[in-house]
């Protein structure tokens, strides 16, 4: 019977190994970690927010262009609805959230994970977990070999490697972001090896580090439902609505993730600068109104009284202090004041980026080159009887589900592929 290894035990490698099995084939699954889909179970805060609803051109909408091109016939093999049957069948009731993500009722990843173990011990898929592979070769007549042993955690000595062979192996080591789950970039190493090209790895769905850290005590607070806007050169390279987050490092929260990639992306090329607009639903003309209309009702009062409908008090305090207005009443302000803190309300200066850490992000872009993998049965155009499928990929989607989707959807096809392929 064909052999097939797969090397990682994340969502990818999980469907892979389950669907290779079904299809006929004898397969074995390593994983270097004590347990199976370490990342599934920190996803979504520990709640798993397994993928996304809504139909296909939808989902795909939501990735860059030739990420979508690329993901597009695997979406379709495999899709959202495929993936939630699956875990249903065993028993784990979802939810679709108002804003179509999809978690499991319970709020707890664990029973994904159980219920992705019950499928590959259905499947007779053999799983070897403290199974860290060291290498991997190709032999022309002779398959595939791969070294393997326990962690160097467990045996520091390395003594006690394993030699074990196949037909096919599918590779999904994952990318480099949490590298405590397991994910340190093994994969990317031998295939470079090998003659692939990688995208160079970059943070993405990341918090965002400055170079002039926030206030003490501002770490928690939080900015809600503005514009954040990355700046480079003064050309606007990145923005996103809704909330972020001061930390002791710099931001986080929605905003900051949502336009993590691109200051990655761009960060080599100069500095770039943070700002929010604090009242994004009103033009410069229109704030202008409203501050002349509360100064009038309000001439005898502290703008703080103000201030506080754009910000937190912290934040508020900050606004007036560079407006030249800390402690004015309004009708003490000047126009210059007055347009001056219009400014500042519409332009809040967050700070430098200094970092974007690529161990705190939810995602590693970069990967894979995509142009090097048929995306129609996920193996190497350069490697016959090499698949590639997951994060190890040069893809990278937003929040809301879609990366554990394009894990479950490649890992699929490079199943399938890998047991009928000759
Ligand atoms: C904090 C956090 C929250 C997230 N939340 C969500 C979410 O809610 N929804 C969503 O869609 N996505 C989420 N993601 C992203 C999503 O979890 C990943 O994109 C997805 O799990 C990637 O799956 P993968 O199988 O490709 O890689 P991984 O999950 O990284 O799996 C790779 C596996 O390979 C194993 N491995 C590596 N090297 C070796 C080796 N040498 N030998 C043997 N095994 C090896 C690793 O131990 C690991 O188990 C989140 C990620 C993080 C970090």
């Amino acid at each position: 019977m064909k052999r097939i290894v797969v090397v990682g035990a994340g969502a990818a490698g999980i469907i892979a190994a389950w669907k290779a099995a079904r299809a006929g084939v004898n397969v074995t699954l390593l994983e270097k970690k004590e347990r199976i889909g370490f990342k599934i179970l920190i996803s979504g805060g520990g709640k798993c927010n397994i993928t996304h609803d809504g139909d296909i051109p939808k989902l795909l909408g939501c990735f860059r262009r030739n990420e979508a091109d690329f993901l597009r016939p695997s979406f379709h093999a495999f899709t959202n609805a495929d993936i939630r049957h699956l875990i249903e069948s065993k028993g784990v009731e979802l939810t679709v959230r108002e804003d179509g993500r999809v978690f499991p009722l319970s709020s707890s990843a664990k029973g994904v994970t159980a219920a992705l173990e019950s499928l590959l011990a259905d499947a007779g898929v053999e799983l070897r977990t403290l199974a860290a592979v060291s290498e991997i070769h190709r032999s022309e007549g002779e398959g595939w070999m791969m070294s393997v042993s326990p962690p160097k955690s467990v045996d520091p000595s390395g003594n006690s490697s394993l030699r074990i062979h196949s037909d096919a192996v599918i590779l999904c080591t994952g990318g480099l972001s949490y590298p405590g789950t397991g994910s340190t970039g093994d994969g990317w190493k031998w295939l470079a090896e090998m003659g692939h090209a990688i995208v160079k790895p970059r943070a993405a769905l990341a918090p965002i580090f400055l170079d002039v850290v926030p206030p003490n005590g501002w770490a928690g607070i939080a900015l809600r439902n503005s514009v954040l806007k990355a700046r480079q050169s003064s050309k606007e390279i990145a923005k996103s609505r809704g909330d972020m987050l001061f930390t002791h490092r710099g931001v986080s929260g929605p905003a900051v993730l949502d336009i993590s990639r691109v200051v990655a992306e761009m960060r080599q090329f100069g500095p770039i600068e943070l700002c929010a607009d604090l009242a994004p639903d009103s033009g410069y003309e229109k704030l202008k109104e409203l501050t002349m209309g509360w100064i009038r009702q309000h001439p005898k009062r502290s703008l703080s009284y103000y201030v506080v409908n754009y910000a937190p008090a912290r934040v508020a305090e900050d606004i007036l202090g560079k407006s030249d207005i800390a402690g004015k009443y309004g009708a003490q302000v000047t126009r210059e004041q007055r347009n001056r803190l219009i400014e500042v309300i519409k332009g809040y200066r967050i700070g430098s980026v200094q970092h974007v850490p690529m161990e705190k992000g939810e995602v590693t872009a970069g990967g894979v080159d995509l142009g090097e993998v048929n995306p129609r049965t996920m193996e190497s155009r350069l490697i016959p009887g090499l698949y590639l499928c997951g994060e190890i990929l040069d893809i990278a989607g937003p929040v809301g589900g879609y990366n554990l989707q394009a894990a479950f959807s490649t890992g699929y096809v490079a199943g399938l592929s890998a047991a009928i392929d000759d």
